[in-house]
């Protein structure tokens, strides 16, 4: 048990342990960290919805307990401390967590509140599902056709924030290395800025996603990455990403050229394909062939830009889901993937959205199906009924403009 400073741990619930699969106790001790914001009214709406699934599934037997953990600005006013060490121990202990959105303060050498968490953690896959939900309002003719899940590296690339200001002693030092190191120009004046990408944290990212796909039967993983520019990052991301495959998932998988070299086009029985492409063609393809493609594998800064296009593309920027996992640990961290819409603070306007549907992930990575199941069913009924929160009621006719809580009402009403 860690040493809290000022955190209690709940007096009822158990831990989730981890012995290279997930041991989920019937009433697990999950820590919540509400957000900044809009944070606490769509967390609030959410954990009524959680707290119904579960009882709804599996009556008394099931429960979770929450734990609840600061952090961001609420943290900041109590503990003095945008993230005390007590929830990043809190998160470690119980394993599997779930967050609002946080609040970046803006200023110098204030990293990310979401970057430090995924990297500290060592959360390496951030697993963003992209699905179209009827009833929606979407900019596309078809956006039901896309049907994704997206496996975004978490912890390196340009996101490692290795990276110095123009005219500092580290860029130019840097600039003078390079030149007579290596005979290599870079102009004066220029920020510099590093991209790492490692055959251990490529690999594992598509490790995480071959075995997603072939646990939800799904056809293919697609590695997503500039190498025709960066062969040496997002080049060797690709291949590292065709080695795993072959040495981890011989029998499972079959690469596209084997499909067309050996298999006359057709894919054998049971086997998913791995396939590639060029991140910026990736762009327009799942604009014009969404259907092609299923689970997507991408380095960090390709798959931010991925993932946002395809939930825009479903009309879903702001109930996208996602979390951010370590399989090879059993840790993950489930959140709202929009930010804090300071403008709705606290006025019960917010869309839940993002949060339920992350809150779906949870409960399908603890394997309780049944939960995420009605959550699904019944989010996609509320949206039908038209019955939505203020986003989507300015697009569509007709609909019923509903509060962040009646939003989260409706959806426990549409489980019944
Ligand atoms: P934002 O909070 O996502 O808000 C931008 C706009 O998106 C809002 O004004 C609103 O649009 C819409 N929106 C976002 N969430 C919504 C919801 N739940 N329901 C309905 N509409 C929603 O982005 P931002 O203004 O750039 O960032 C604000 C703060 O959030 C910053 O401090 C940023 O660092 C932080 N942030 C945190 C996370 C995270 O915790 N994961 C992610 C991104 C940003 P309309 O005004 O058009 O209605």
């Amino acid at each position: 048990m860690p040493e809290y400073r000022f955190l209690k741990t709940p007096s009822e619930g158990e831990t989730i342990t981890f012995n290279g699969s997930l041991e989920v106790p019937d009433q697990p001790i999950i820590p919540f960290i509400e957000g900044d914001g809009v944070g606490p009214d769509v967390s609030q709406a959410a954990r009524i919805v959680f707290d119904e699934a579960v009882a709804h599934a599996y009556g008394r037997t099931r429960k979770i307990v929450w734990f609840d953990v600061p952090a961001g600005e609420a943290a900041f006013k109590k503990y003095n401390d945008y993230l005390p060490n007590d929830t990043f121990e809190a998160i470690r202990q119980h394993r599997i967590a779930i967050k609002g959105p946080l609040t970046t303060p803006v200023g110098g050498g204030f990293r990310s509140l979401n970057v430090t968490l995924r990297q500290v953690m060592d959360l390496y896959a951030c697993v963003r599902p992209v699905r179209y939900f009827e009833g929606v309002p979407a900019p596309v003719k078809n956006p039901e056709k896309l049907d994704v899940v997206i496996f975004r590296e978490n912890t390196e690339d340009v996101y490692a924030g290795i990276e110095w200001a123009s005219g500092t002693a580290e860029a130019n030092a840097l600039i003078e290395f390079l030149k007579t190191k290596f005979n290599k120009t870079i102009r004066a004046e220029s920020g510099i800025g590093i991209k790492p990408m490692s055959a251990f944290g490529s690999k594992r990212l598509v490790e995480a996603a071959i075995r997603y796909a072939i646990a939800h039967n799904k056809p293919s993983v697609t590695l997503v990455h500039k190498g025709n520019i960066m062969k040496f990052t997002e080049g060797a991301f690709m291949k590292w990403g065709y080695e795993v495959a072959k040495e981890k998932f011989a029998e499972e998988t079959v690469t596209e050229q084997e499909v067309n070299e050996l298999h006359g086009g057709k894919v054998p029985e049971g086997k998913v394909v791995i396939k590639d492409r060029i991140a910026d063609s990736m762009l327009q393809q799942v604009l014009l062939r969404p259907d092609e493609y299923s689970v997507i594998a991408t380095p960090n800064l390709n798959g931010d830009y991925l993932s946002d296009a395809c939930a825009a593309q479903v009309g879903g920027l702001g109930i996208a889901p996602g979390g951010n996992i370590n399989y090879m640990q059993g840790m993950a961290l489930f959140e709202a993937t929009h930010g804090t819409a300071p403008k709705y603070a606290g006025q019960d306007a917010a869309n839940p959205g993002s949060l339920i549907l992350s809150g779906a992930m949870l409960f399908e990575y603890l394997g309780w199906n049944e939960a995420a199941g009605l959550i699904y069913s019944a989010f996609g009924r509320t949206i039908q009924q038209k019955r939505v929160t203020y986003d989507f009621h300015r697009q569509m006719e007709d609909a019923e403009l509903l509060k962040t809580s009646e939003f989260g009402k409706a959806v426990v009403e549409n489980m019944g």
